[in-house]
């Protein structure tokens, strides 16, 4: 099995003006799938590496392998989590879990802000599930695959890499933070939220 990009679930120009079309097509086109072409040529090394007994470049090849693959993982999630007709507060299950967990929606989203907004250099906000302690939990993670709890599931994640947002926001990326919550998909959240409740580890 080789990974594939997968289809945005919109037009690229559906999530404007909080993102322009421009943006979404180079972001999917050509970075997300540079992240799925890397991961797929990596395991390719790999195989060959074990071929040939020769493991003289495994370090790097297994950095570039965690690279690739969440960058694959993560930018599979962000489209999803984005919607045209998004935005709001979450509901039901959810809605309760994020209260018990920050002391309220308000909480939850001034954590994840400044999480997200505080990125040094290129990462990830996320609001992900820990499995172990069965909690809510505010990442912030560098490149693709830093700074994360081992085994935690994102649930609802915000690309501050600079070509996320650097041609239309340029430097202001609290300004794509903000524009990001008026595009989030409750429903998907929700969705992997219980899908990621069911995970034992
Ligand atoms: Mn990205």
């Amino acid at each position: 099995m080789t990974y594939q990009l997968p289809e945005l679930p919109y037009d690229y120009s559906a999530l404007e003006p909080h993102i322009s079309g421009h943006i979404i097509e180079l972001h999917h086109d050509k970075h997300h799938n540079a992240y799925v072409q890397g991961a797929n040529t990596t395991l390719d090394k790999l195989e060959a590496a074990r071929g040939q007994n020769e493991y003289g470049g495994i370090v790097g090849l297994e950095k570039t392998l965690a690279f690739n693959v969440s960058g694959h993982i993560l930018h599979s999630i962000y489209w999803t989590n984005m919607s045209p007709d998004g935005g709001g507060t979450p509901e039901g299950e959810l809605s309760l879990a994020i209260s018990e967990a920050f002391g309220g929606f308000d909480n939850f989203k001034s954590q994840l802000t400044q999480a997200t907004a505080t990125v040094q250099g290129s990462g990830w906000g996320a609001l992900a599930w820990e499995p172990l302690g069965k909690r809510l939990v505010i990442e912030q993670i560098y490149d693709h695959q830093g700074n994360n709890a081992q085994g935690a599931i994102p649930l609802l994640v915000i690309d501050v890499w600079e070509h996320a947002f650097y041609l239309q926001y340029k430097n202001v990326k609290a300004d794509y933070i903000s524009a990001f919550w008026n595009l989030v998909n409750w429903q998907d959240v929700a969705k992997r939220y219980t899908q990621a409740k069911s995970i034992a580890i």
